[in-house]
C-alpha cells in the first residue's frame, strides 16, 4: 500500500509550457502511480479501458476557503462505486483522504474541484477479461469550476429540455458515478441549438432526469421535487433535502413530468460544480417572473453558509 507522506506537500515546478500547448491544462496537481505531478504530466495509456470503454468510476468534491464540503459522503459514493464495479486500489478510505489532501495542499489552491477515479486498467497482453486488467486509481486538484458563470448565477440559467433519454438504470446504476455522457452531450447540443445555454434530458418515462454534471428541483407551493429514478444520487441534492429539513420546507423524490417543471414557481439545478444554481427560462418561456426565485435565493445563501460550519466541512491540510 502505498501511503503518500505529508512532507512531499512542497510546491512543484511551474509548467510554463503549458501556457503554449493546444492542449491546456488549468493549474493544477495529480496523483498518479504513485506520483504527485503537474497536471499537464498526468497522463494515461490509450489502452487503459477507462479511456476505451469508459470503464470507469469517479467522484468530485470541492474545496471552498481552504475546507473540503461534505468529503466523508464522496468518499461513501466512490468506495461503494468501486464495490459495484468490483475494482479493487491498493489505498484505503484514510490514504485515499491524505492523497487528496496533498493534491490540494501541492497546488495551493483554496477553491478547488477535486477528483477521486478508478479506471479498469490494461492489461499486458491486451486480453479482452476486464478481470486481467489492472484497476489504475488516480487523483487530481485544479481551480474551482462552476456549471454556471457569474452573469448566470446572478439572473438564472436558460435551459432546454432535449428529448434524448438517459441511460436507463437498468443499464447502468446511476449511483456508480460515471462517465458515460453521450446522452448528456448530445442534449448540451440539442439546447445549443435552441439558443439554451445547458439542457435537461429525460428519463424512460418521458420525464425529467438531469443534466450534463447537475440533479434538478422544481419548487411549487412551497415545496421541493427532484426526480427520483434514473439519476446521479448527487450530494447536493442531498445536501438540499438536509437544508429542507432545517428550514421546514417540504421535499420529495419523485416523478417531475415535463410540463410540472416547465409551470414551476421556480427551478434549481444543483452540482458539486456550482452549488444551487437558479434556472430562469426553460424551453424560451420564463420561470415564475423570471428572476432567481426566493426560496433558491434562500436555499443557495444557506448552503455556501454551511461550508465554514465543522459539521460540514473539514479543513484541507496545507503545510
Ligand atoms: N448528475 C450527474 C450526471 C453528474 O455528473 C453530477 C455531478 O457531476 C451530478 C448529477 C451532481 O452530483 P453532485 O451534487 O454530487 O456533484
Amino acid at each position: 500500500m502505498d501511503q503518500p507522506s505529508r512532507t512531499r506537500t512542497k510546491p512543484l515546478p511551474e509548467v510554463a509550457k503549458a501556457h503554449r500547448d493546444p492542449h491546456n491544462y488549468p493549474h493544477g496537481v495529480a496523483f498518479l502511480d504513485s506520483q504527485y505531478v503537474p497536471m499537464a504530466e498526468a497522463k494515461i495509456s490509450v489502452l487503459d479501458w477507462g479511456f476505451l470503454h469508459s470503464d470507469a468510476t469517479y467522484d468530485t468534491v470541492h474545496v471552498w476557503n481552504g475546507r473540503f464540503f461534505r468529503l466523508d459522503l464522496h468518499l461513501d459514493r466512490f468506495f461503494a462505486g468501486l464495490g459495484k464495479l468490483r475494482m479493487t486500489i491498493p489505498h484505503d478510505r484514510n490514504a485515499v483522504t491524505e492523497i487528496l489532501h496533498n493534491c490540494v495542499a501541492l497546488s495551493g489552491h483554496r477553491a478547488a474541484y477535486v477528483e477521486m477515479l478508478c479506471t479498469r486498467g490494461a492489461s499486458p497482453t491486451f486480453s479482452r477479461d476486464p478481470r486481467d486488467a489492472v484497476n489504475r486509481f488516480m487523483a487530481f486538484a485544479v481551480p474551482y469550476g462552476s456549471v454556471a458563470n457569474a452573469e448566470q448565477m446572478q439572473r438564472g440559467l436558460h435551459v432546454a429540455i432535449s428529448d434524448k433519454v438517459r441511460i436507463p438504470p437498468a443499464s447502468i446504476d446511476p449511483a456508480i458515478k460515471n462517465y458515460h455522457w453521450l446522452d448528456l452531450v448530445r442534449g448540451l447540443f440539442d439546447a445549443y441549438d435552441r439558443n439554451a445555454e445547458t439542457a435537461l434530458i429525460l428519463d424512460t418515462e418521458g420525464n425529467v432526469a438531469e443534466g450534463p454534471g447537475f440533479n434538478v428541483f422544481a419548487v411549487r407551493n412551497g415545496a421541493l421535487t427532484t426526480p427520483a429514478m434514473g439519476v446521479l444520487p448527487g450530494i447536493t441534492r442531498r445536501t438540499v433535502f438536509d437544508l429542507a429539513l432545517e428550514l421546514g420546507v417540504p421535499a420529495q423524490a419523485a416523478p417531475l413530468p415535463v410540463e410540472v417543471l416547465r409551470t414551476a414557481d421556480e427551478v434549481f439545478i444543483t452540482s458539486t460544480a456550482g452549488g444551487i444554481m437558479p434556472v430562469t427560462v426553460v424551453d424560451g418561456d420564463p420561470i415564475g417572473d423570471g428572476a432567481p426565485g426566493p426560496l433558491t435565493r434562500r436555499l443557495k445563501d444557506l448552503y455556501w453558509e454551511k461550508h465554514e460550519d465543522p459539521a460540514w466541512s473539514t479543513p484541507v491540510h496545507y503545510p
